[in-house]
């Protein structure tokens, strides 16, 4: 049995890496974590806030250099560095439209940096692998509930076909050199942040994903949401996806590099859903419930490339990796506003409630919400 404890994060300042290095420094991981802060905010001295706030809720450090995949030479100085066991690959650029309008970028980025990586694990004799993937690789589904069986590559949209090409890829590596052991994971809708509300997601483009959207309406910076579509074929004609907790996420990356720990899987794809669908006026009732804020939305026309329903079968890496997922909708909601409300600009400001509030209780908007 391999055994591994220094975990190599790419992408590890942002939304989902952030939250993945706190679960994996409980399991008992040490962390190097890499980020080019192209979608997550710099401090002033080339640190990570988000990582410095993940310290702060574990009480152990994160060693962090602020790197771009593209810039092998870096990533070879780092790997010389330390003796790394495994990766954990987050690094991506993800947003949906625009990947449509600079495809060359998304492709230079998430490709060749993700061959840059592979190489220098390979010249480092490192072959444990979780990569990010994500359930657009299936495109329009042609069943439900997804199983991680159904067809892929029919994708929509030049970010999912950039995690579809880095899968085949993956695929063929793996079977051409016995040494690779991969877990991909095919993230639903990652939402939610960490409960103590320290960490969470901060965009530093536009916000395009509906529960950020969402909460800057709440919170006043928007005026309302549009709801892309009210014509799909779904309970109420809105999109429906499948909503996991981002601590859910995060923990079952720890289950991987566990499964990956004890069995030589050369490459193996689970998805990471709960297996159930909610359209955007259920979420948006929801978190209106459970914040107390009225969210003013109006319908507007379909966004492209989006499908009617994404919702997984998730019952493989519930049994295969013996993973937990325990978080509902509620709180998913009730979480990210706790992060929003206690960091209304994010982690821009260092100042703002969440350095000086570290307890289990906060009121928001008057209502008192449930610590955890
Ligand atoms: N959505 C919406 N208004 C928004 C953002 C998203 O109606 O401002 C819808 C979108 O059409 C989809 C769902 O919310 O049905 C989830 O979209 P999101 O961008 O969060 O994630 P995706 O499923 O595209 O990865």
């Amino acid at each position: 049995m391999a055994n591994f404890n220094t975990v190599f994060v790419t992408g590890g300042a942002g939304y989902i890496g952030s939250h993945c290095i706190v679960e994996l420094l409980e399991a008992g991981y040490s962390v190097i974590a890499i980020d080019n802060f192209a979608n997550s905010v710099n401090g002033e001295h080339g640190e990570a806030p988000s990582l410095k706030r993940v310290e702060q809720i574990t009480g152990k450090p994160v060693i962090f250099y602020q790197c771009d995949l593209l810039d092998k030479s870096k990533l070879e100085e780092i790997f010389s560095k330390h003796k790394i066991d495994c990766v954990i690959h987050f690094a991506s650029m993800k947003a949906v439209g625009e990947s449509m309008q600079v495809p060359l970028l998304y492709y230079k980025n998430n490709i060749v940096g993700t061959i840059n990586l592979l190489e220098v694990m390979k010249q480092n004799n490192c072959y444990q692998l979780v990569f990010s993937s994500s359930c657009t690789v299936y495109g329009n589904p042609e069943y439900l509930p997804i199983t991680e069986e159904h067809p892929t590559g029919d994708v929509t949209n030049v970010y999912g076909r950039t995690k579809y090409f880095i899968e085949e890829m993956l695929k063929d590596i793996s079977a051409a050199e016995k040494n690779w052991n991969i877990i991909s994971l095919r993230y639903f809708n990652p939402v939610g942040a960490h409960p103590s509300g320290l960490i969470g997601e901060d965009p530093t483009k536009a916000f395009t994903n509906l529960m950020p959207y969402m909460a800057q309406v709440a919170i006043g910076n928007k005026e309302s949401l549009t709801i892309f579509g009210g014509d799909y074929d779904t309970v109420d004609g809105t999109g429906v996806r499948d909503y996991i907790h981002v601590m859910d996420l995060a923990s079952g990356h720890v289950a991987a590099l566990d499964k990956l720990n004890k069995e030589h899987l050369r490459l193996k794809v689970y998805n990471l859903g709960l297996g159930t669908g909610l359209s955007v006026k259920e979420l948006v009732h929801e978190f209106e419930e459970v914040t107390g804020v009225h969210i003013p939305y109006a319908l507007g026309p379909r966004r492209v490339g989006d499908v009617d329903s994404l919702v997984c079968d998730g019952s493989l890496a519930v049994t295969e990796l013996q993973w937990q997922p325990k978080y509902d909708v509620k709180m998913m909601c009730r979480d990210f506003w706790r992060w929003q409300t206690m960091n209304p600009n994010g982690y821009r400001s260092e100042t703002a409630t969440a350095a000086k509030l570290n307890g289990t209780t906060l009121a928001v908007n008057g209502k008192q919400l449930n610590g955890h």
